[in-house]
């Protein structure tokens, strides 16, 4: 069996394919242009291919309600030129397989939930937060992508502001001082003037920004009592998430049961951000069994 995978996103697209290993045989990425140009890119990469299923998570909002007119859309994005694409519709002229369709987060959320079940975890639930550019999170709960009329957009959750933070205004361009608002890597620049990568893990905003991550992960927790959450993206490291974990057991403050830290706050277990790659192939053969 050969699956497809369509990583898009807004600076680049990650297309790959693998078999039901859910390893990667081929890979190919290109930057994001308009959707004409790239979606073409798309196709006549995978007409290269006999795929039998095709996965895709993209950079949204997107039309996830399989009954609506526009099932397959990206909406309503910020991205310029990218409103109101029909993406699936696209493909679905020209590659004649099965398609999944999600955001990048569920994406990534379902690929470290399977890779955890091919590792033997006893788990049947998985919350996967990007910190990036942007800041986002899709879960899984009983094996299920969760999303009811759309998908989560867990990244806009409001906080309670760190005391030495207050005057930064966040950079949000719908609420300011949401999560994404307050965290995201373009934040670094805005605080400190210089670019996340070049910012000492000594820094301060370092602390500031793991006091929010740890609130998302405490929401996180009483909202869905997941068995773990992940966090990807660019902007998150070790000296981070430690700092997370330990903001995190403060604000729990052992009022429910959690497994050890280090097990339930963790980086994926896909490397170089592939986690998205793994779950695009593993929801595309469920459409072939399903
Ligand atoms: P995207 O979200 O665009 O898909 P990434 O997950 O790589 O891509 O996130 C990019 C963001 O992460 C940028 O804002 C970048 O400045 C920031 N970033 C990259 N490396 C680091 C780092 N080492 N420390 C902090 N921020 C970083
Ligand atoms: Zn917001």
């Amino acid at each position: 069996m050969l699956l497809g995978s369509i990583e898009a996103g807004g600076t680049k697209f990650v297309c790959a394919v693998g078999n039901d290993d859910y390893q990667v045989k081929y890979k190919v990425q290109f930057p994001t242009t308009t959707p004409e140009e790239t979606l073409t890119k798309v196709v006549d990469y995978f007409k290269q291919f006999e795929i039998d299923a095709l996965g895709v998570a993209t950079f949204g909002p997107i039309e996830i309600r399989k009954t609506a007119p526009k099932y397959g859309y990206i909406t309503s994005t910020p991205k310029p030129g990218w409103q109101d694409v029909d993406f699936i519709g696209f493909l679905k002229k020209e590659i004649k397989v099965p398609m999944s369709w999600t955001t990048d987060v569920n994406g990534s959320a379902y690929g470290e939930f399977t890779m955890a079940t091919l590792f033997n975890e006893k788990i049947n639930s998985l919350v996967y937060y990007t910190i990036g550019t942007g800041v986002g999170a899709g879960a899984v709960i009983n094996g299920q992508l969760v999303g009811g009329i759309g998908h989560p957009e867990m990244g806009h959750v409001l906080l309670k502001r760190h005391p030495d933070d207050l005057e930064f205004k966040g950079i949000c361009p719908f609420h300011g001082d949401c999560l994404e608002g307050l965290v995201a890597g373009p934040t670094f620049e805005v605080r400190t003037g210089k670019k996340g990568a070049e910012v000492p893990l000594t820094d301060q905003t370092w602390d500031i920004l793991a006091y929010y991550i740890a609130q998302a992960a405490l929401q996180t927790t009483l909202t869905l009592r997941p068995n773990k959450i992940v966090f990807g993206g660019g902007v998150t490291n070790q000296v981070l998430l430690e700092k997370v974990r330990i903001e995190f057991a403060k604000l729990l403050n052992d009022y429910v049961q959690v497994p050890p830290l280090d097990k339930y706050l963790t980086m994926p277990s896909v490397p170089n951000n592939g986690s998205a790659n793994v779950g695009n192939f593993a929801l595309a053969a469920k459409l072939l069994v399903d």
